[in-house]
């Protein structure tokens, strides 16, 4: 039997339970992982309160972890039985000691890039490639705001970022968050629990105002977002942490400069396995030069994951979480 953590319906984090499970052998194309650490992430949250559904219920929870490849299913061929990997992306169920998964979506671990570090930065550094690169690829000397820039994937593009030569403005909600920031290589940060962040963007700026936008918050900060902007730029809208933004007229981005709007995802970006190896290999390549460091701010055993929530949710948790099985 392995453990695994379930709801079998959505709301706080008292629904999730840890269960006994009989481990599922790997179908065709499939491989089965023993998770050695687990990553934490808000889109978990996402689907135990049900802001987005789980494809059925009761449901595991989590896709992001590293590990040892146990099993391999039939015609898996870029793997085998004890290869240290890691994976972002999959069906729910990376809360748990053993996970079965498509084997397209699993990267072999390179030397020097051990499994809690795989497990704190895959879905979170995976997402900072795509956003600081591909969304727009952006050049050095532009400036960006970032909220949330003391959080998981704020920590990584802080660093990314400066090794981009791309000035990045961190919102943070205290001075210790920005003191954090700050060390990661933001350029500016912006404590909005007491200062205006167009006005100090505007200053910061000179009255340029910023060549994009990553806004992770949502509901609470899309307007202010918004106003950041230089004309014609780009605002990215990739999270809902505060709520999802809904019920927009289209005509605010002629209001605001006739502004651009994304809405992506990871699965999105690395939908085809050649993408998810050239984004991999780009984090990788971040990791092993030290230019990226993931910092591991907060651990907890895997039956203590609806306490881990609690405390992502609450804000109360810098950089990475992980869970260890
Ligand atoms: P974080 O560690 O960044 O935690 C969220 C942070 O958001 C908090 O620490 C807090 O920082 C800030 N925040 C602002 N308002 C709220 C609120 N109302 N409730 C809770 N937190 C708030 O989480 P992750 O690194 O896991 O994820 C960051 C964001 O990126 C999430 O929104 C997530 O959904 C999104 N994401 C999107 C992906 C995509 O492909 N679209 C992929 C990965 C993540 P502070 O106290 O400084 O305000």
């Amino acid at each position: 039997m392995a453990k695994r953590i379930q709801f079998a319906r959505t709301g706080g984090p008292e629904v999730l339970e840890l269960v006994d499970v009989t481990p599922a052998e790997p179908a065709p194309g499939e491989v089965r992982v023993r998770n050695q650490a687990v990553g934490l992430n808000f889109i978990d949250i996402y689907f135990r309160t049900g802001l987005y559904p789980a494809p059925s219920l009761p449901s595991g929870l989590g896709t992001e972890g590293a590990g040892v490849v146990e099993a391999v299913g039939e015609g898996v061929t870029h793997l085998k039985a004890g290869d240290r990997v890691a994976y972002a992306q999959g069906p729910l169920g990376a809360y748990a000691e053993q996970h079965v998964l498509p084997a397209g979506k699993v990267v072999v671990l390179p030397e020097g890039i051990d499994v809690e570090t795989a497990a704190a930065s895959m879905l979170k550094g995976l997402t900072v490639q795509y956003l600081l690169r591909q969304t727009r690829e952006l050049k050095g000397g532009e400036t960006i705001l970032w909220h949330a820039a003391a959080g998981g994937v704020g920590s990584i593009a802080c660093q990314w970022a400066k090794a981009l030569g791309v000035k990045l403005i961190g919102t943070v909600s205290s001075p210790e968050k920005a003191a954090l920031a700050e060390k990661n290589g933001a350029w500016a940060t912006i404590d909005y629990t007491k200062e205006d962040v167009v006005e100090r963007v505007r200053e910061l700026t000179n009255g340029a105002m910023c060549d994009v936008v990553y806004d992770s918050v949502g509901k609470d900060t899309w307007e202010t977002s918004l106003d950041c902007l230089k004309p014609r730029s780009l605002m990215v809208s990739f999270g809902n942490a505060s709520g999802a933004v809904e019920g927009v007229n289209i005509g605010i981005l002629n209001q605001k400069g006739s502004l651009f709007v994304t809405r992506p995802s990871l699965n999105g970006y690395a939908d085809t396995r050649e993408r998810l190896e050239w984004m991999a290999g780009e984090l990788f390549e971040m990791l092993q030069s030290g230019k990226v460091t993931v910092d591991i701010a907060q651990r907890y055993p895997l039956a203590e994951a609806g306490k881990a929530q609690e405390a992502l949710q609450g804000r109360q948790t810098t950089g990475s979480t992980i869970l260890l099985p």
